[in-house]
């Protein structure tokens, strides 16, 4: 068969194994890019905001189906500790919450490769170290009325909404960018996308452990639930959603910057990151100042983070369509059809992205590297 987008005389199947177009479905949206198929999870709409095949494009169906539940049945965790009047523990298990199970991912789908697991290791050290000292360094920046008082108004708005939010993006990549020195994580923009988000969970775990301290010291084991229930949701899935998927943004549009492609696709990445930092950061603030209630401010951190998770999955979507027309054709694994099979690029029965399975069941890189 010959596949109609790229020219190729590709294995009949619904989807093109060279350049993962869909087949034969002239008037369903532009099958080069079908974005009913998302590359990563083609079960999945490319527009659905869905938070582990955006964050864990790795994972197949099951895997993706334990993690799911293992984080539910940690909210409800956090929850039952909550209501028992455990804050400081809920607390402690809101923000460490999320990142472990990005560590128990890269775990997983040993997205360090050859490295040794250390590597990653220190990453996250290094990242939480960061996420510590800046919150430190910049706490110095607000004013002494803007710390404490409950309204922040003029230049300590400005620091809070807008210098802070952009100061923790630039510093944010870093220890993802150190690990670029290694030849293993320089292919392909997943690799930036995943460990962007790693470094910028990590970063958050040292932020709201620095900010939540000073709350921890002054609050007897077991306080009165009633007004934590708020904070507790941003801090087991608001905050961290915004702090993995602004680095994991900066970190892939960096990536595809060094693949040559310095396109509007990926500037708009970096773009968005830093704007939605400043419009989470500044806008919740805004809102607390005029005394709106917490729950309009929820819905205004679950938006912004959704627009970060939505474009994070179409800059994937479309990098992992891009990035994989050479790999040559090879006995592959599907992890969504759990299949082995000969394929290039794609899975010809579902659109599968085969670079986004799990690192041990490619097969090796034929004179990569
Ligand atoms: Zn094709
Ligand atoms: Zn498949």
């Amino acid at each position: 068969m010959r596949c109609e987008q790229c020219g190729h005389d590709v294995p009949d199947g619904v989807f093109c194994t060279h350049c993962g177009a869909h087949q034969g479905t002239p008037g369903l949206g532009d099958p080069k890019r079908r974005l009913g198929h998302y590359a990563a999870h083609p079960g999945e709409h490319v527009l659905q905001p869905a938070i582990f095949t955006t964050l864990f494009p790795h994972l197949g169906h099951r895997k993706l189906h334990e993690f799911r539940w293992v984080f539910y049945g940690g909210i409800v965790g956090v929850f039952a500790l909550f209501f028992a009047g455990l804050i400081t523990s809920a607390l402690c298990v809101s923000v460490m919450l999320l990142p472990i199970l990005y560590l128990l991912y890269l775990y997983e789908a040993q997205v360090y490769k050859e490295e040794p697991l250390p590597v990653l290791g220190l990453i996250v050290i290094v990242s939480i170290a960061l996420g510590v000292g800046v919150t430190i360094g910049t706490d110095q920046l607000i004013s002494a009325e803007g710390q404490f008082s409950f309204a922040v108004t003029g230049g300590a708005l400005a620091t809070i909404g807008v210098l802070i939010p952009l100061i923790q993006e630039a510093v944010k990549p870093l220890p993802a960018l150190a690990l670029r020195v290694r030849p293993a994580f320089r292919l392909e923009t997943m690799d930036g996308l995943v460990l962007g988000v790693a470094a910028g969970l990590g970063f958050g775990v040292g932020e709201s452990f620095v900010r939540l301290s000073k709350v921890i010291v002054d609050l007897p084991v077991r306080t009165t639930p009633s007004n934590w229930i708020f904070p507790l949701l941003t801090t087991v899935i608001f905050l961290p959603l915004l702090q993995g998927t602004a680095a994991g943004l900066v970190c892939a549009a960096l990536w595809r910057f060094a693949r040559g492609r310095v396109d509007v696709l990926a500037l708009l990445g970096i773009a968005l990151a830093l704007g939605g930092h400043i419009a989470f950061s500044l806008v919740s603030q805004v809102f607390v100042n005029h005394g709106w209630s917490q729950l309009i401010i929820l819905a205004w951190e679950a938006a912004v983070d959704g627009v970060l998770l939505i474009y994070l999955r179409i800059l994937l979507h479309n990098a992992l369509l891009d990035e994989d027309v050479d790999l040559g054709s090879a006995s592959r694994y599907c992890s969504h059809c759990h299949n082995t099979l000969t394929a290039e690029g794609f899975c010809p029965s579902c659109g599968m992205a085969l670079t986004a399975v799990p690192h041990h069941t490619r097969p090796a890189p034929a004179g990569a590297q």
